[in-house]
């Protein structure tokens, strides 16, 4: 392998991963990001869960017949409002044109390939560093009613088929892996994954800076990208109002990766997509849930995180400001209370909100552009925290020149032509 300058652009969680393996490969490494640290942005206050099991495309069988109520809903999971915005309308196309059988299951194999193969990335990282970054073993999905329960019977049985490790809990079942849940809740039952874990993804992408660091990674905080400048040798940037040139560049500026790339002729249908997030500190221990949850109903996750708890959901397709919408955090407060009534005064809590970058399909784009030297790490949208080491690593491996461990059939920007 020849060693090569590289810049990341982007320091959340998928850019530190990317520079960590790229140096930990042997390059002279940069990583370029606009704030004044990393996983200031979709990484910051995300839900943490790292679902191998769950992480499957945002467009399952049946979307197109729930669109109409996610438009009135006033606790809809997704929030569409009527908008003029001719790219919504087209990717909102896209994305259900992806609901149908066969393309949904293409698009999870997709997904697995890269979420399963980050998992154990993460778990050798962790080993090797002993990284603590609050982690909690085992989600556990709450079914409110047998209707739910019943709906989600196709999910189920794909997970048979990818040999996923589960089990379907009556509603004794699931109380007895997470024995605070509120009694006046109902509850039909649970699906527990065993091996699917959550954790703080901002303390993990600080770790990770700091071992970055200490392998040479350079750190520029404060330095916009303004554009990428394909040069004869290499790539140029522009950052803010200096020059800077290198040998390769990974794009990780998640959902504004796209000016960037449109500039260069790339146009690809990425879009920002709002999720929100309440954090609480926890009250009564006694009272709080173990590990992380999924409320099927709601599409809301709660996690433990340390003395906090988070309750997290949302896909708000209507605003990309970081304006906090009362529609959607009145829901996160409703299902904290449901839940862990006892557990945090969730009314009080720490609100936030961040865009994901969602294609229509789901997986994620990893490595070649068109353009030589310009490589992408991006669209890893509700599961990127999940795919972050995996994809870094791959993408490390392909910037070398090296083969991935898994095959990248249809995780490459060649799938858009
Ligand atoms: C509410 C919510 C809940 C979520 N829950 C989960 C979950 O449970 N599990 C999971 O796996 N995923 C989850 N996600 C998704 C996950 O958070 C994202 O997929 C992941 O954080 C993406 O990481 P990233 O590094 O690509 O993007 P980001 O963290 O957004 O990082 C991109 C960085 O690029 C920088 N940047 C952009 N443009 C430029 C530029 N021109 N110059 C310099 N810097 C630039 C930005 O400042 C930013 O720091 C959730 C997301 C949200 C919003």
């Amino acid at each position: 392998m020849t060693q090569k300058q590289v810049a990341v652009i982007g320091g959340g969680v998928v850019g530190v991963c990317t520079a960590y393996f790229l140096a930990a490969a042997g390059h002279e490494v940069s990583v370029i990001e606009r704030h004044q640290n990393v996983a200031q942005e979709a990484s910051f206050a995300n839900a943490g869960v790292i679902a191998s099991g769950f992480a499957t495309p945002w467009a399952p069988p049946g979307v197109p017949a729930k669109m109409l109520s996610y438009l009135f809903g006033s606790e809809a999971p997704v929030m569409l409002k009527p908008t003029f915005d001719r790219a919504l309308w087209r990717w909102v196309r896209r994305w259900m044109n992806e609901s149908e059988l066969d393309r949904y299951r293409i698009n999870r194999d997709r997904i697995h390939r890269i979420v399963f193969y980050s998992r154990d990335i993460l778990r050798q990282l962790r080993d090797y560093y002993q990284l603590e970054y609050e982690q909690t073993q085992g989600v556990l999905q709450l079914f409110r009613t047998e209707k739910d329960m019943k709906s989600a019977e196709p999910a189920i049985a794909l997970l048979a088929e990818s040999d996923v490790p589960h089990q379907l809990l009556d509603a004794d079942g699931a109380r007895a892996i997470e024995p605070a849940l509120a009694p006046h809740t109902a509850l039909a039952g649970g699906l527990y994954m065993p091996q699917d874990e959550a954790g703080n993804c901002p303390l993990f992408a600080k770790r990770m800076k700091q071992i970055a660091s200490s392998i040479g990674v350079q750190f520029h905080f404060a330095s916009e990208v303004q554009a990428i400048e394909p040069e004869s040798r290499g790539v140029g940037l522009q950052i803010d109002d200096k020059k800077f040139s290198a040998d390769a560049i990974v794009l990780a500026a998640g959902a504004d990766s796209v000016p960037l790339l449109k500039a260069l002729g790339i146009h690809l249908p990425l879009y920002p997509v709002k999720g929100y997030s309440a954090t609480a500190l926890i009250k009564n221990f006694d009272q709080a849930p173990q590990a992380a949850l999924l409320d099927e109903a709601y599409k809301v996750a709660i996690t433990r995180m340390g003395n906090r708890i988070r309750v997290s959901g949302t896909a708000d397709f209507a605003s990309r400001e970081s304006e906090l919408l009362d529609r959607a955090i009145r829901t996160l407060v409703k299902v904290g209370y449901d839940w862990f009534p006892d557990a945090a005064n969730y009314a009080n809590a720490t609100f936030w909100s961040g865009a994901s970058s969602m294609l229509p399909d789901g997986p994620p784009l990893l490595g070649a552009t068109p353009i030589r030297n310009v490589f992408v790490n991006i669209g890893h949208g509700s599961s990127g925290w999940a795919m972050a080491a995996g994809s870094g690593k791959v993408v490390a491996d392909i910037v070398s020149g090296y083969a991935p461990e898994i095959d990248m059939d249809g995780l490459t920007m060649t799938r858009y032509g």
